[in-house]
This record gives C-alpha cells, structure tokens and sequence, in this order.
C-alpha cells in the first residue's frame, strides 16, 4: 500500500478545508471499500481525512420525511423504527447488502461513493477505463457475466454495486452535500452518473465536497413495498438483479408506482417505462407482466451476461406482486 498521512476531523469546515486543499486528498468513514481499494493498489490518496467523528448520525424526522445523517452506520439506519415504519424498503435493502460485520460499519455517505466491483477495475495488471483513463475495457471483450444491460458504453460497461441506493432511488432521496463553495442538494437520480465518455468519474460530487446527509421526501408507499435481490448466494454477494418495487393502491388501481434497479446499470436505474404502465392500471399481474416487458426491451445485453434480462423480467413483475400483497 502506498503511504499516507491521516487526519482526524472534529468540524466540519476543517474536513473539508483540508481535502479541497490536496487534490490527492479523500475523505473516510467506514473505509469498507476505500481501505480494500488502498490495499490493491486502486485507490492511492496521499491523504485520508477521517470523518467518522462528525456528529452526522443521527436519523430525524423533517416537515417533509425524513433526514438521515451521513455518518449513520447501515445497521443503525436499517434498524431505525422511522425507517421501519415509514420506509421500510430502504430497510429491506440495506438488510440485503453484504454482512452484519460490514453494515455495522459502512456509513450511508460511503455507500453511496461505494465503487463498482467489475474484476477487472479491482485487477491494477488489466486495463480498465474506470481505474486509468484511456487504457481500455476489459470486461467489453472479456467475462462480463456481472455486467451492465442498461446505459453502458463503449468505454465503460460496470455497475453500480449498492442496494441502499436502489431503495433511495426508488424513494426520490435526495443527498445533502457541502464544500468550499457551499451547500447543495442533489436529488439521487442525478447523483450517479452513467460512464459515457468518462467511467471514471461515478458521481457529480465534486472532490471537496461532503455528503452530510440524505433526506427522504414523505412517501405513500410504506404499506407496499419490496426489495428483491437476486444473487449467486444468499448472503454477502452482490446483486446479478434487485428491484425496489413501490406501489400505492386504491380500490384495486395504482395510484402512484416506483421501480428502481440495481446491478444492471452503471448507476442505480429507473424503471422509467415500468411506471408509465403501472400508473392508472389495474393492480393484478397481467399489468406487473406488462410493465417487466416494457422494461427489458431497452436492455444491451453482453455475451456473458444474456441471463439477466429474463431475470429483470422476472424479478421486476415478482417485486410488484410482492409490493401489492403488502409490505412484510
Ligand atoms: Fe473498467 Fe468499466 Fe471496463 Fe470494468 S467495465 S474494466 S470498470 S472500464
């Protein structure tokens, strides 16, 4: 691993001071992808400025929803009775994400700067647009079995790897940053990028810039919903195919319907076409069937990884008819 110095941030301001003053700067939290990142060679700050201490954990009802601190753990948010109650999708992902060992310490701000898990992005000896700009893919022409089927392009085809971000997705979160030019917030659909000509930069935060919270606006969906994660094993693996289903049902006709995904796109993606259909339609399977098909006819599929657009089929119309029975 290449050295570096470490700094313990008490304020605010200071942290980001310090990394907008050192380009070769990163903020860390949990450290649950940075640190491995750091070992392999990946990631190579000269500086990591801790920001774990920052009162930032606390999970809060607002006139609108909810605020949820950047510095909250997974475990704790997944846990929360506001969350349980108001939001249990975003539970239900984050109970699907990794291990226990892993939520105990991943933080929300740094689930959602988590970097794709593509083979070859973790492999320093491969080429790979996303690690060195310019260098080429290798999953394009390689085993790109865990692969993107939707919002690929030529220079990058990775996914995005987190669960907690599907559910945000599907929720209309929005992220709460600050940097040396202020405050903003940024509604998550904007958040994550798509690669286009530049895999390498995930996300529109720019390097000074600290996530400190997340806000979720008020929602109807707590009565039915779901997150369903398809993956080669039952525990700590990444999804090949999770959906965040979301329905609000009045006398058997949806009234309002969100479906979000995950591992099939660079960032996390909306099933835009889906709720066009779901919306004003009858609540049965013929409607949920439809809105899958709808789905996948935009999906770009790669040699190895064709299976996973029957799946999103599948697990999407599975997702809404678990949604409409009612969220468990
Ligand atoms: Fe790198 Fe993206 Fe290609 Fe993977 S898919 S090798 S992350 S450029």
């Amino acid at each position: 691993m290449k050295p570096f110095s470490y700094v313990r941030a008490t304020e605010k301001g200071t942290a980001i001071q310090t990394v907008a003053g050192d380009r070769a700067a990163k903020f860390i939290a949990g450290g649950t992808n940075l640190i491995d990142l750091m070992k392999g060679g990946v990631a190579q700050p000269d500086q990591l400025v801790d920001i774990t201490r920052l009162p930032l954990a606390d999970v809060t009802a607002i006139p609108n929803g909810l605020r949820i601190g950047a510095m909250a753990r997974n475990s704790d948010v997944a846990n929360n009775r506001l969350v349980r109650d108001r939001y249990p999708l975003l539970s239900q992902a984050l109970l699907a994400g990794a291990s226990p060992q892993l939520r105990n310490m991943a933080t929300v701000g740094g689930n959602l700067m988590q970097r794709t898990r593509c083979y070859y992005f973790n492999d320093p000896a491969m080429p790979c647009n996303k690690r060195e700009p310019g260098s080429g893919c290798s999953a394009i022409e390689g085993y790109n079995r865990i692969h993107a089927i939707f919002g690929a392009s030529e220079q990058c085809i990775a996914t995005h790897p987190s669960d907690m971000c599907v559910a945000l997705a599907a929720l209309d979160a929005v992220v709460r940053v600050e940097g040396s030019n202020g405050e903003r917030q940024i509604p998550i659909s904007d958040f994550h990028r798509l690669p286009e000509d530049t895999p390498q930069i995930d996300t529109v935060l720019q390097h000074d810039e600290l996530i400190v919270a997340v806000d979720l606006p008020n929602s109807p969906f707590a009565e039915r919903s779901h997150y369903l994660k398809v993956r080669d094993r039952a525990s700590y693996a990444f999804a090949l195919v999770s959906v965040a289903a979301a329905l609000d049902i009045d006398n058997g006709i949806i009234k309002a319907a969100r479906v979000a995904m995950g591992g099939v796109a660079h960032k996390p993606w909306r099933a835009v076409e889906a709720q066009k259909i779901l919306v004003g339609a009858k609540a049965n399977e013929q409607t949920f069937a439809a809105a899958a098909e709808a789905t996948i006819r935009e999906a770009k599929p790669q040699k190895y990884n064709r299976f996973k657009v029957e799946m999103a089929k599948r697990a999407i119309a599975r997702a809404l008819t678990k949604a409409a029975g009612g969220t468990v």
